[in-house]
């Protein structure tokens, strides 16, 4: 999960790119923070840099399935 403390600093936007579910390792197409659809962790990430990879955290709870990552706040600035 990931928390704000103000709304004020975040603005909602609809977009395909938060649509795409991203395996671990890929390259990040934007910066900002990414979602685990699998234990709704999260973590940031920077664009052109990889997504954290497999063995970022473990989901023994969860089947060990494999870590799928989400845009769900992404970084801006003019
Ligand atoms: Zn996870």
């Amino acid at each position: 999960m990931a928390y704000y403390n103000d709304g004020k600093y975040l603005k909602q936007q609809t977009g395909a790119e938060f649509d795409v579910l991203h395996k671990p390792g890929q390259v990040a197409p934007h910066s900002g923070i990414y979602r685990c659809e699998v234990c709704s962790g999260s973590a940031v990430s920077t664009k052109g840099n990889p997504l954290p990879p497999q063995d970022h955290h473990e989901h023994r709870a969860y089947d060990n399935k494999p870590i799928l990552w989400r845009l769900v706040v992404k970084a801006h600035y003019n």
